[in-house]
């Protein structure tokens, strides 16, 4: 069968939560064809709901499904049934500066698939979970340990999009980095096993002098909506931003670190591990990190002027 077909996805609908019925020969329970998307909706101070630049997220699924040889949905039906899902959800969404209703866009090979081959159908769906902040106001910054024994993508595999396949192989690493007291893991490229990839679910910054550094995209990290919305933020503060190799040394002589994502939105980095040197590095009020985080919560809450035109409304 072929990866793509003329199929579109038929008009959805919203449901109570609940489990979903599959075969046992679904493609994603035996192949792993399976995509997910991951973005929040806010509530403004006016009260509507502010949903975080949806269209990139589906864009990205787009993408995703291409490489996995998926159907993904088309842009405007992916952002509807976001938006669907949020206003289903309203009573949820927490005030502003208190959290927000986390979104979990998945597209699932539902069709059955015995040998090796794409699920002739899928399955597209969002459920919603309120979370709150992912870090208290004052929470001690992150410890990272840079794991060296496990990779989390290689050249030519799905690293660069957001597969489910792309976790579970990581999640021993996780946990013992956990076990042992750190915070996360960041990953390095499998090739030279020297330049810094990106941590379990964030992207990586390193701020040195009056420069921010972060890893190109290159097919093995993740292109993170917030990585991107970051970037554009600190350019119009005037920090000159590289996205290019990043050698795991630079980040053992960065003046800060930090990492980025839905989860986390902007967090700074307190120490990083590599092989048994720890470095531990500036904190407090006066870091690029925290210019950054307050610029991009500003803008989430309503607070700040909405100037890249990043919110779609409810
Ligand atoms: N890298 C990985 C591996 C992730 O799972 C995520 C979370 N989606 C990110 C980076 C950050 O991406 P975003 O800013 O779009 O949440």
């Amino acid at each position: 069968s072929k990866c793509t077909s003329n199929k579109s996805f038929e008009e959805g609908q919203v449901t109570d939560y609940g489990n979903v019925e599959l075969s046992p020969a679904a493609g994603v329970l035996n192949y792993g064809q399976g995509i997910f998307e991951g973005t929040k909706a806010f509530r403004g101070e006016d009260g509507r709901i502010l949903l975080f630049r949806p269209d990139q997220n589906a864009i990205r699924m787009q993408t995703g499904a291409e490489r996995m040889c998926m159907q993904a949905p088309s842009v405007q039906q992916f952002v509807d049934a976001v938006k669907h899902t949020a206003i289903a959800n309203k009573r949820w969404i927490p005030p502003p500066g208190k959290g927000s209703l986390y979104l979990r866009p998945l597209l699932l090979g539902t069709g059955p698939t015995l040998g090796v081959s794409p699920a002739p159908e899928y399955t597209f769906l969002v459920y919603a979970s309120p979370v709150g902040n992912y870090f208290k106001e004052g929470t001690a910054p992150l410890n990272l340990y840079v794991n060296t024994e496990f990779h989390r993508a290689t050249r030519g595999g799905a690293g660069g999009v957001k597969s489910i396949t792309n976790y579970a192989p990581v999640m021993k690493a996780i946990t013992r980095a956990k076990e042992q007291g750190f915070s996360d893991v960041v990953y390095l490229d499998s090739v030279h096993k020297k330049y810094i990839e990106e941590v379990s679910s964030c992207n990586i910054f390193l701020v040195k002098g009056n420069v921010i550094s972060t890893p190109a995209t290159v097919g093995t990290i993740l292109e993170g909506i917030t990585r991107k919305s970051i970037i554009d933020i600190a350019r119009d503060f005037g920090y000159k931003v590289e996205e290019r190799l990043v050698e795991v040394d630079e980040l053992m002589e960065a003046d800060e670190v930090f990492t980025t994502g839905t989860a986390v939105s902007v967090a700074s980095v307190g120490s990083v591990t590599y092989n048994d040197r720890r470095v531990e590095y500036k904190t407090g009020d006066e870091l690029v990190s925290q210019k950054l985080y307050k610029t991009l919560v500003g803008i989430q809450v309503g607070k700040i002027e909405d100037k890249y035109n990043w919110f779609a409304h409810e």
